[in-house]
């Protein structure tokens, strides 16, 4: 360790005799604590649209975040601190970011990187773009332009290492992953071609159900469909897509209850970050 991280270190009023100085530092755990994980981010690896070109000239010779320790970008979910939303989020793409979000062990933090990622950019309530990648996970840092310049994110990366700087040990509401019993429940990703609310899914698999036995939208005999695939008396195919709609419905189910806690846990969490 060097004499300047021993300086950054140092976290008392108690005097350090000059011979010392450069060899010893005093300081509490929560400090080093911190020190040592803002030192070390590990960033996912991947990235959406324009902005992802911005991120890749990052970690490139002439910004090198090397300098941060936040070279090493992991194509694992398993193996990284922090995600970095770099581009457009479409409808379709949110699925799969949220459930690489799941994937990611806690201490975790996420990076809104431009301005798609921050509320829908030029593309904000377009037919196939998501309205801010904070709807469906919580952000620690927004970085805003169209895109970011490298600079801009380095500036985010150091406002995260002051955000990690301000989380106490000592108080469980910054460090909830080291809590007594689970920390947040894990988000679910919304399933679906589109966006669909999974608490709706008992209506879409009837109306999947009238549509593959033939009859039009918004007729309601369930009953009567189930006996027709029961019976056979509905095509192969028609039973097939029918069944896979009925299967869908029962991970909706559990899904929905899912959602709601996860609801609740980015509300926890939105509510920890506006206190810091
Ligand atoms: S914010 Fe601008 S540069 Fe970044 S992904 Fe959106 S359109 Fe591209």
């Amino acid at each position: 360790m060097s004499s300047l991280d021993l300086r950054q270190l140092h976290d008392t009023e108690f005097p350090i005799p000059d011979e010392m100085q450069g060899n010893l530092a005093i300081t509490s755990l929560s400090k080093v604590y911190n020190w040592s994980r803002r030192s070390s981010v590990w960033p996912m690896l991947f990235g959406l649209a324009c902005c992802a070109i911005e991120m890749i000239a990052t970690a490139a010779s002439r910004y090198d975040t090397a300098r941060f320790g936040m070279e090493v970008m992991r194509a694992s979910p398993r193996q990284s601190d922090l995600m970095i939303v770099s581009g457009t989020v479409t409808k379709k793409m949110v699925v799969p970011i949220v459930r690489l979000y799941n994937q990611m062990p806690e201490p975790k933090y996420v990076i809104a990187m431009g301005a798609c990622a921050s509320g829908g950019g030029p593309f904000k309530e377009g037919y196939n773009v998501v309205s801010g990648m904070d709807q469906y996970v919580p952000v620690d840092v927004y970085i805003p332009g169209c895109p970011p310049t490298p600079q801009a994110l380095i500036n985010g990366l150091i406002a995260l290492q002051k955000k990690i700087d301000g989380q106490s040990l000592a108080n469980m509401d910054d460090v909830p992953w080291y809590g007594v019993g689970p920390s947040d429940p894990v988000p679910i990703p919304i399933l679906g071609p589109d966006i669909i609310d999974p608490r709706q899914m008992g209506m879409i698999r009837e109306q999947a159900m009238l549509a593959a036995a033939g009859q039009p939208y918004g007729v309601r005999e369930l009953p009567a469909v189930a006996m027709q695939i029961a019976t056979k008396k509905i095509s192969a195919g028609a039973a097939v897509a029918a069944v896979s709609a009925a299967s869908v419905v029962v991970d909706a189910e559990a899904e929905a209850a899912r959602l709601e806690r996860r609801q609740e846990a980015v509300a926890r969490k939105r509510a920890l970050l506006a206190k810091s």
